[in-house]
Parts: C-alpha cells; sequence; structure tokens
C-alpha cells in the first residue's frame, strides 16, 4: 500500500523525483503529520455527501485526506509548477478537481453551481498560504458562498483576533468582521515542528461556522463597517475622538458624533474595543441617520 502524502518520507520524495523547491513568497509550509490532517478533517464535519472547497493544495497532503471523505474537492493552487506534481500524487483520487488559479481572483460562486450542484453541503478546509491569510478569508465570507463552515490552519495571532471577545488586546475590526458573518472558535493549536519547511510564527486551526444571518441587522454594511474601522483607528482614543477623526466631515459634526453615541447609549469616553457587535450596529444605524 502506498504511504499517505503527509509522511516525511513520502513528503521528500515527492519534493526530490520533482525536483521542487519552496517559495517562500508564496506562503509555502507543507504539512507532514497526517494526526493533523485527520483532526483538520474532523472539525470540518465531512460526509460522503459533502464538497470541500481546498486552498493551497501544495503537494496534496491535506486534499488526499479531504478526498477519502468528501463527495468532491476543489483545491485552487496558484503554483503551476505544483499541477504535475498534483496529478501525480492524487491520481488515486478521481473525485478531486484542481483549478489552476489566484483564490482571490477566483468566481467561486460559478465553481460551486457547476461541481458541487449533488453535494448536501459545502465547505472550506484548507492550511492557508499565511501571507494572505485575511483577505482570503475575508473574500469567502463577502462573496457570501454558499457554505457551512471554513476550518483553516493559520497563524495563531490571526486565529487570536478572528475569536476574540469585546475588551481584550486581540479584538478589533477583525474579530467584528467575521463574528458578523460566522461564529468563531479556535478549535487547535499546532507546533512548527509539522511543517515542512518550518514556518516562522505559531499556527492555529480555527474554525467559522456561517450565521444563517448576520449577527446584527444593519440598512447599511458598508457604513457599518466604516464606523467600526473608525471607531479603531486609534485603539488608545476613545471612540468619539475616533470617529470624529475619522469619519468623513467627523470634525464639522462633533456634537452629533457625541449625541449619537448617548442615543445609542455608549459613553463617548469608552475605547472602541468594548464595543460588542451589537452596539456597534445601534451606534452605526444612529449615526447613518444623523450625519
Ligand atoms: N495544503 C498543503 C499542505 O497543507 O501541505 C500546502 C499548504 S501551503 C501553507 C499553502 C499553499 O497555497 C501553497 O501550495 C501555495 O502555493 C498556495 N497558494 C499561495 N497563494 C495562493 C493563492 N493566492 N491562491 C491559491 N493558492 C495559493
Amino acid at each position: 500500500m502506498i504511504k499517505d502524502i503527509a509522511t516525511p518520507a513520502r513528503t521528500r520524495g515527492i519534493l526530490d523525483k520533482h525536483g521542487f523547491s519552496f517559495k517562500k513568497s508564496l506562503g509555502q509550509n507543507f504539512l507532514i503529520d497526517t494526526n493533523i490532517l485527520h483532526r483538520i478533517a474532523d472539525h470540518a464535519e465531512i460526509t460522503e455527501e459533502t464538497g470541500v472547497i481546498e486552498i493551497g493544495p501544495g503537494i496534496g497532503a491535506l486534499t488526499e485526506q479531504l478526498a477519502k471523505r468528501a463527495k468532491k474537492v476543489v483545491a485552487y493552487e496558484i503554483d503551476q509548477r505544483l499541477l504535475p506534481i498534483l496529478e501525480d500524487t492524487l491520481s488515486p483520487y478521481p473525485n478531486v478537481k484542481v483549478i489552476h488559479q489566484d483564490i482571490l481572483k477566483a468566481d467561486v460562486k460559478s465553481v460551486i453551481l457547476e461541481e458541487f450542484a449533488e453535494c448536501k453541503d459545502i465547505v472550506v478546509a484548507a492550511n492557508l498560504p499565511y501571507y494572505v491569510t485575511t483577505p482570503i478569508i475575508m473574500k469567502l465570507l463577502e462573496d457570501r458562498l454558499p457554505l457551512r463552515g471554513i476550518v483553516v490552519m493559520l497563524q495563531k495571532e490571526v486565529a487570536d483576533r478572528i475569536a476574540a471577545n469585546p475588551s481584550t488586546k486581540d479584538y478589533g475590526s477583525l474579530s467584528i468582521a467575521v463574528q458578523y458573518y460566522t461564529e468563531a472558535k479556535t478549535v487547535m493549536t499546532v507546533p512548527k515542528t509539522v511543517f515542512v519547511p518550518q514556518p516562522n510564527v505559531d499556527s492555529a486551526v480555527i474554525r467559522l461556522l456561517t450565521r444563517e444571518k448576520p449577527q446584527v441587522e444593519v440598512d447599511d454594511e458598508d457604513f457599518f463597517f466604516h464606523v467600526v474601522r473608525a471607531s479603531f483607528a486609534q485603539r488608545r482614543k476613545t471612540i468619539l475622538n475616533n470617529l470624529t477623526h475619522t469619519l468623513p466631515s467627523g470634525k464639522l459634526q462633533k456634537e452629533l458624533i457625541e449625541k449619537a453615541l448617548e442615543e445609542a447609549g455608549i459613553d463617548p469616553r469608552r475605547r472602541g474595543e468594548t464595543l460588542s457587535i451589537k452596539e456597534f450596529a445601534v451606534l452605526s444605524e444612529k449615526l447613518r441617520t444623523m450625519l
């Protein structure tokens, strides 16, 4: 029987056979521990009826484990040099389709319609390229894809920021953006030793479960996120100061902003990092109608 791709010996064999050299600029840190891969797949709760989207299959270590469980796997890989390798390593798995494309430029919605028509549910599972983690997660969420959830390996520091609660040092506009769409939980921390080459930072796996509808209801999402970002512009400033200096025409409207904060039941001397998502929603609706 052929060994799993993610064993140190088989990975080395595959890399040597194809003369592959890692590109740091593409965030290429490959997993060499099947146990970790099984646990990622477990957290994604994949069944024989699940369609899985993977981002960055590398030499196919995670793809192989996903393919063994799922109905179908579609994997986006940006590095052309990996395509012949994947064709070789994934040849035992006819339910895998590799697409050579930058995920940030991909029309994932159309691919879901074409490839997953017969699947009961769809998840994203990946060991993300760390240089581009946040844009990838935000793209998947903002595209409003019909996903049950997203289970991804990423830098522990980013996982901490995504899953953070108010009044903690990690809480910020990224926590709110992701928690607006999903329930976020860090499910594993992962040592550097399970990768080749080893990354410079600690890693974690985060699970995002899509909410049926966003956590709060706002009439103008762009304005809501604008207010959130403005409130965190300088963490040590009060929310009143941040909004006054960051919102367009804020300086002229300091008194109105103060009134909106008071009507929303928020002390203008509080810092943005102490506000819950619900408080941001109330505040942005007040500001939208007043400014
Ligand atoms: N899944 C493999 C594993 O776990 O061993 C490889 C993971 S490695 C951290 C990230 C992979 O993403 C690399 O194969 C890299 O070439 C690919 N990648 C980097 N940027 C990408 C992008 N914008 N779109 C698609 N794939 C990308």
